[in-house]
C-alpha cells in the first residue's frame, strides 16, 4: 500500500505502562495499515491493547517507541495535522453534564477553530437523533444519547478517519440500529471508520477487513470473508424423514448432534471432508434426506480458535445448538 491510500499506518508501536512498581506490556510492536475508506475491526479479548492503541492515536497515550501516521501526517512530527484528520469516540461516557448537546458541539467546533458559517450543530444532531434534546443538559440524557452525543462530538470537525472504542457498549437494540445507520452512512459518504467491538457478530456484519489482537500482539489482519473462511471448519444441518432418536453409528466418525429441531448437525472441516461422503453416510443408515443447510463457523469461533491459549483442541461447534 503506498503512503496514499493508507489512512492510518503504524509501524513497531509499542506501549509499556509503569503503574505501583510494575510494567505492563500493553502493544508488543504493532505495524498495521488501515486502508483510506475501509470500515476496519480491531478485535481482542479484554486487556489485549485495543483501548491502547485507539488513545495512541487520539493523542491520548503517549506511545513508549515505533511511528504512527495519520493521513499522511506523522504524530510526533506534525501532531495538529494529525489530530485534525481523525475523530476518537472513547470507551468512557465521559460528558460534561452542565453543556447541552448543542454547547457541547459549539464548543468541540470552537476548540477545532471551525469557524461559524461550516458549522454543521444542527444537521449533526439531526443525524445522531439528538434533536429534541439539543437544549437539555447532559446529564439528563440515557446512556446510548450520551454515546451518540460523543460520535457527534468526534465529527464536527469531519475528520477522514473516525474511530469508535466499543461504541455500542450499553446501547439498547434499537438506538445500535439507529447508531449503525448513521455510521454506515458516514462509511458511505468515504469516512474511513476503525472500530473496535467485542460484539464479534458486529464486526462480521459491519466491516470489510478486521484485525485481531491479543495480549498486545496482532495474530490476523485479513479481509472479513477470508477471515471467516480461514477456519476450516463448517456445520452441515440435515432434516430427515421421520424422528432419530440417536445419532446413526455411520456418522460417528464425524462430530454430529441431533439438535433441539430434531435435525442432524454434522462438524466437518471442507479441506478434509467432502459432503458427498457425510450424505452417503446418512443414507447408508436407511435416513431419507428432506432437507439440507450448511453455516459458515461464526467469528466468534475463528476468534477463539486464533486467540486460544494454551495447545490447540478440537473444541465442539459453540453455535449450533444456539442456532437451530
Ligand atoms: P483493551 O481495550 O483491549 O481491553 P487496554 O488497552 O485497555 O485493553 O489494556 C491493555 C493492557 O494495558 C491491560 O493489561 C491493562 O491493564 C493495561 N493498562 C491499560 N491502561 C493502563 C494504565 N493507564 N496504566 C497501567 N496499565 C494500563
Ligand atoms: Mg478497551
Amino acid at each position: 500500500m503506498t503512503d496514499h491510500d493508507v489512512a492510518v499506518r503504524l509501524a513497531g508501536v509499542r506501549k509499556v505502562y509503569h503503574r505501583d512498581g510494575r510494567t505492563v506490556e500493553a502493544l508488543q510492536g504493532i505495524n498495521l495499515d488501515i486502508p483510506r475508506g475501509a470500515f476496519f475491526g480491531l478485535l481482542g479479548p479484554n486487556g489485549a491493547g485495543k483501548s491502547t492503541l485507539i488513545n495512541i492515536l487520539a493523542g491520548l497515550v503517549i506511545k513508549s517507541a515505533g511511528t504512527v501516521v495519520i493521513w499522511g501526517h506523522d504524530i510526533d512530527r506534525r501532531p495538529r495535522d494529525a489530530r485534525s484528520s481523525i475523530g476518537v469516540v472513547p470507551q468512557e461516557l465521559n460528558i460534561d453534564p452542565f453543556f447541552t448537546p448543542r454547547e457541547t458541539l459549539e464548543l468541540q467546533a470552537g476548540l477545532y477553530g471551525v469557524p461559524k458559517r461550516l458549522r454543521r450543530t444542527d444537521e449533526i444532531l439531526d443525524a445522531v437523533g439528538l434533536t429534541e434534546q439539543a437544549g437539555a443538559y447532559a446529564r439528563t440524557l440515557s446512556g446510548g444519547m450520551r454515546r451518540r452525543l460523543l460520535v457527534a462530538k468526534a465529527m464536527v470537525h469531519r475528520p477522514p478517519v473516525l474511530v469508535l472504542d466499543e461504541p455500542t457498549a450499553g446501547v439498547d437494540v434499537e438506538l445500535r440500529r439507529q447508531f449503525w445507520r448513521y455510521v454506515a452512512r458516514l462509511h458511505a459518504d468515504g469516512t474511513t471508520i476503525l472500530l473496535t467491538t467485542h460484539y464479534l457478530e458486529e464486526a462480521e456484519r459491519y466491516c470489510d477487513r478486521i484485525a485481531i489482537i491479543d495480549r498486545g500482539s496482532l495474530i490476523a489482519c485479513e479481509p472479513t470473508a477470508a477471515l471467516v473462511n480461514r477456519l476450516d471448519r463448517k456445520v452441515i444441518l440435515i432434516a430427515v424423514a421421520g424422528r432419530i432418536a440417536e445419532v446413526p453409528k455411520a456418522l460417528t466418525g464425524w462430530e454430529t448432534s441431533i439438535t433441539p429441531g430434531g435435525r442432524l448437525a454434522v462438524v466437518y472441516r471442507p479441506s478434509r471432508a467432502r459432503v458427498e461422503d457425510i450424505l452417503a453416510a446418512v443414507r447408508g443408515a436407511g435416513l431419507v434426506i428432506t432437507d439440507l443447510s450448511t453455516e459458515q463457523a461464526a467469528l466468534e469461533d475463528i476468534f477463539i480458535d486464533l486467540t486460544r491459549r494454551g495447545p490447540s483442541t478440537d473444541t465442539p461447534h459453540a453455535t449450533v445448538a444456539g442456532n437451530v
